[in-house]
């Protein structure tokens, strides 16, 4: 299927949204009509940068409040129209978008609106123009693709179609099942857009949040399997209206749309879904100057990690706990490669999984950049907008022996250590980019955003998952400087991981261990225990050990979560230790302000 998107999705004159979208690979772009009449550029000038790019207008758009007006006002609508009919000639396109009459004025009735197009398709085939007509879902009388069918399907003109678009179905959850039964030919374009969903005024909703499909939560995959059944072959368009998208950089978000697309078009067909399984989150690394080497070293001999062995021919130290491994990276170029200058600083992790091949297969289908192991890096690598993932094949469980001498043959397994969760934080900007790369690449679901309460803001927060829990990561969007999440953008100068979960089969004996080795934990208020031994009915002397020890505790449905925060590290991240308990699926996202508050105490004490 061909590929398109509205100017209005990204920002910038008429001629650099052009571009923006030809670079991006997109096959037509729309045109707005308001970012045609604020360009300076003739109709000649912008059908030529059009062309020269390679791309074709798919549509010209909006023209509005055009069906069912009261007589005197219809002789008018048929003017402005063959007004708009001219624009089109001189920009070579030949379909416009009618949205649904929003006009208090405006006259009800399927009849009334099918003679009108029937009118106007009449003076639209004189000049080979075709008419789309598309129900806003806050049309007066139409708001719903199914009343725009059936005018449609009642003008019977060859010139007259159906617009649908996504956001306007689905934010009103109209049956899908009703878009199966449009002929294919009648369906002139399709816009797509997702949303998150928000219980707000339908064209509020729509003019500032909608994102690319996939970043909201419409059911935009059902809307597509729907739409297929008709046989419809044309474009897929792209329609955004978005308040970060007016700001933000046009190349990128340009590219995530594409990208969107491609991946929403994957999804519905068979043959290209994606396979991919993560097995686990084999390691996380950081980048550091060999004068701050001692320092993150004693951290985690604190934390119960041991140094096991030495690159080969690098400078790079691997440390082991269970089944947790990090890589403390102290390579002279490491830190101005990563544009982070001061160290240590945890910017990258590890997956490992079941077919690189296609994985990198899909890497490159949806733009994503990566780069291939070579005799100078051991492994592939993708390259996101909040960090490096590095890849591991599930077949090659030696790599770690081939290219470390390894110290250390009998390692215990004490605590059942695993790496349960990566927090990242990017700016609120960032967030839906970062996002769409996990779950298009990656395959993992999400959840809706949810905000976490900090002192200072709110803190924008998402998880992501995959299937089989394997691979669990949140991702945190900060908006200003005073939040913790905030002020971690600022010390890291730029997104990446916040902190990492461990998990273990038995927390209380781990924290008691490392309490003995002298290690110290965030410390949790007093009337936070006395909160959750009343909110969970809890055992009282249980209540008081986790109060002792600072562990926080969260219930859900199927089974109990325990954790615990180290202090801040170097001003730029934390571990966290959990103990699922039952199938405890959640992050403990109700203790997040006590951890937040705990961290404020700290810092300011
Ligand atoms: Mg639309
Ligand atoms: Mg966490």
């Amino acid at each position: 299927m061909k590929t398109s998107i509205a100017t209005v999705s990204i920002n910038g004159t008429l001629k650099e949204k052009i571009i923006a979208v030809a670079n991006a690979g997109f096959d037509g772009v729309e045109i707005f009509e308001n970012d045609f009449l604020t360009n300076n550029l003739s109709p000649k000038e912008v059908t030529k940068i059009v062309k020269d790019s390679g791309l074709e207008i798919t549509l010209f758009q909006p023209f509005r409040d055009f069906e069912g007006m009261p007589d005197n006002h219809r002789i008018r609508a048929f003017d402005r129209a063959k007004r708009k009919f001219d624009i089109m000639q001189e920009l070579e396109t030949d379909l416009v978008l009618i949205c649904s009459n929003t006009s208090n004025i405006s006259l009800g009735g399927i009849d009334r609106a099918a003679d009108d197009f029937y009118e106007l398709g009449e003076i639209a085939k004189e000049r080979s123009i075709k008419i789309g007509y598309e129900a806003l879902a806050w049309g007066k009388y139409v708001n719903d693709h199914r009343d725009a069918w059936e005018i449609v399907r009642r003008a019977n003109h060859k010139n007259v179609g159906i617009i649908l678009d996504s956001f306007h179905t689905l934010s009103k959850k109209i049956d899908l099942k009703s878009i199966s039964s449009i002929p294919a030919e009648k369906i002139f374009i399709v816009q797509l857009a997702d949303a998150p969903y928000y219980e707000m005024d339908l064209l509020y909703w729509s003019r500032h949040f909608r994102n690319m499909p996939g970043q909201g939560d419409l059911p935009i995959t059902d809307f597509m399997t729907y739409l297929n059944q008709t046989g419809y072959d044309g474009y897929l368009s792209l329609e955004i209206f978005n308040d970060n998208y007016r700001s933000g950089p046009r190349e990128l978000i340009a590219k995530d749309g594409k990208r969107s697309l491609i991946s929403l078009i994957n999804e519905t067909d068979k043959k290209k879904k994606n396979t991919t399984i993560i097995h686990n989150i084999e390691f996380i690394e950081f980048a550091l100057e060999e004068k701050n080497l001692e320092l993150l070293e004693n951290f985690l001999i604190m934390l119960g990690f041991k140094e096991i062995g030495k690159h080969k021919s690098k400078s790079i130290k691997l440390f082991i706990f269970d089944d947790v491994k990090i890589i403390l990276n102290y390579e002279n170029t490491i830190l101005v490669k990563e544009g982070r200058k001061q160290g240590p600083s945890l910017y990258a992790f590890g997956i490992k999984v079941n077919d690189i091949k296609s994985l990198l297969h899909n890497a490159k289908s949806l733009d994503i950049d990566f780069v291939r192991k070579d005799s100078n890096q051991s492994m592939d690598v993708i390259n996101n907008i909040d960090g490096s993932i590095y890849i591991v094949d599930h077949n090659s469980s030696n790599v770690w022996k081939k290219e470390f001498n390894l110290q250390e043959k009998n390692l215990s397994n004490e605590f059942d250590l695993k790496i349960d969760h990566i927090a990242q934080t990017l700016h609120q900007d960032e967030m839906s980019s970062a996002l769409l790369s996990y779950t298009t690449l990656l395959g993992t679901k999400k959840s809706p955003i949810f905000d976490i309460i900090d002192p200072s803001g709110i803190t924008k927060s998402q998880i992501i998952e995959n299937e089989e829990q394997t691979f669990r990561m949140t991702i945190n969007g900060a908006d200003n400087k005073n939040t913790i999440a905030g002020k971690f953008l600022e010390n890291k100068q730029g997104s990446g991981i916040q902190h990492v979960a461990l998990s273990t089969n038995n927390l209380i004996e781990l924290v008691k261990k490392l309490n003995n080795q002298g290690q110290e934990f965030l410390k949790i208020s007093k009337n936070y225990y006395d909160d959750i031994e009343a909110r969970f009915g809890l055992d009282y002397e249980f209540c008081k050990e986790l109060e002792r020890l600072n562990i926080l505790y969260d219930e859900d449905d199927s089974g109990s979560f325990l954790q615990i925060y180290t202090p801040v590290f170097n001003d730029n991240f934390f571990f966290e230790f959990v103990q699922r308990i039952n199938d405890y699926k959640g992050y403990g996202a109700s203790n997040a302000l006590f951890r937040i508050a705990a961290q404020k105490y700290a810092n300011d004490n």
